[in-house]
């Protein structure tokens, strides 16, 4: 067991904000209220700044200076949503971690019932999406093929509709944080650390202020990583794909036989042409998806630190922040 220090808090709240100018305000005030009736006090909550250009960072700063509970962190640019979740887990202290977006899509109130869920011996509860208000169809769309189609590839037991709002033990933490990786799919991370997992229905609601900082392009390259980090099959998938363009060259190959033993020659530019391209095109495929391996293994294997903290600001009384 890691050695705790005697003021830890019962409950660390950690929340990732990239622009949340708008929100982060409303978000505290809910939060610490929460908090505040779920722990009869004892709680801290870690704001991280993910580079934000529109404000965040002031508003977060001054909230932090005032209330002792609250700690913020700047990282020195966008270095993405799931590495500021890492910043937040580095910094927290508490015994209990809760993981909330700071766009209010995910509900602080339901912190009182996830405490309540892990008294009965949980190492997490984590949120499952019953419903997703103001979000496309196309967002819910695709998400939903997304977990789906993660579940099917990957051994591990992800859960489906479920985000990164979750309720961690001290020990779930510290067994994450001890996870080295440089491409982090914290909810598949912590799926993987198996233990008892258990989900809390709610409502996603529409965010509070701004819009997704997640468009397409993101999107998709945070499933890549998901899929790359959890399942190798897509690389047995493209032996499969190989094998099945030897087999058809082989049918091929026994048809112009056939044709040429009949005195038939097929003909020739149509065929070419087509057998070609196809070829061709499941090559480049097999090769995308061997790509895709191979930068994630030069990524890894760069040892880089995760992101990079420009300033930490708490008034806390004790020891200070916890090093980072
Ligand atoms: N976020 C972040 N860095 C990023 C993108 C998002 O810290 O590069 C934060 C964002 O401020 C929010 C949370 O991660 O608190 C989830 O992002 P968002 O609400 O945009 O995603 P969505 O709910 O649309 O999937
Ligand atoms: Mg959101």
């Amino acid at each position: 067991m890691v050695d705790r220090d005697a003021t830890a808090p019962v409950l660390s709240v950690v929340a990732p904000c990239f622009n949340e100018a708008e929100g982060v305000s409303a978000f505290l005030v809910r939060m610490t209220a929460a908090a505040e009736t779920a722990t009869g006090g004892n709680f801290e909550i870690v704001l991280v700044d993910d580079g934000s250009t529109d404000g965040t960072w002031p508003i977060m700063a001054a909230a932090a200076a005032h209330d002792p509970r609250i700690i913020a962190i700047r990282l020195r640019r966008n270095f993405g949503h799931q590495m500021a979740v890492l910043a937040g887990l580095r910094a927290a202290r508490g015994a209990r971690v809760l993981l909330i977006d700071a766009d209010l899509q995910d509900p602080p109130e339901l912190i009182g019932p996830m405490m309540c869920q892990m008294n009965g011996g949980a190492d997490v509860v984590y949120g499952r999406r019953v419903e997703r208000v103001g979000e496309t169809a196309f967002k819910r769309g695709s998400a939903a093929l997304f977990y789906r189609l993660l579940r099917q590839l990957s051994s591990v037991d992800i859960p489906v509709d479920a985000g990164d709002f979750r309720l961690m033990t001290r020990r779930v933490v510290d067994l994450l944080l001890a996870l080295p990786e440089q491409h982090r799919f914290t909810r598949g991370l912590v799926s993987w650390l198996g233990g008892r997992q258990e989900p809390i229905d709610y409502v996603r609601e529409a965010r509070f202020a701004g819009e997704t900082k997640y468009p397409l392009a993101k999107m998709l390259r945070f499933a890549l990583d998901a899929l790359t980090s959890f399942s190798i099959k897509p690389l047995r998938l493209a032996s499969w794909l190989g094998f099945a363009a030897a087999g058809l060259a082989l049918m091929l190959m026994g048809y112009s036989a056939v044709q040429w033993a009949r005195g038939h020659v097929v003909d020739g530019w149509t065929s070419l042409f087509i057998a070609v391209t196809t070829f061709s095109a499941v090559q480049l495929v097999v090769l995308g998806i061997i790509g895709e391996y191979l930068g994630r293994l030069v990524i890894e294997s760069k040892h880089r630190p995760h992101y990079i903290v420009d300033a930490v600001i708490s008034a806390r009384i004790d020891d200070g922040p916890a090093p980072l």
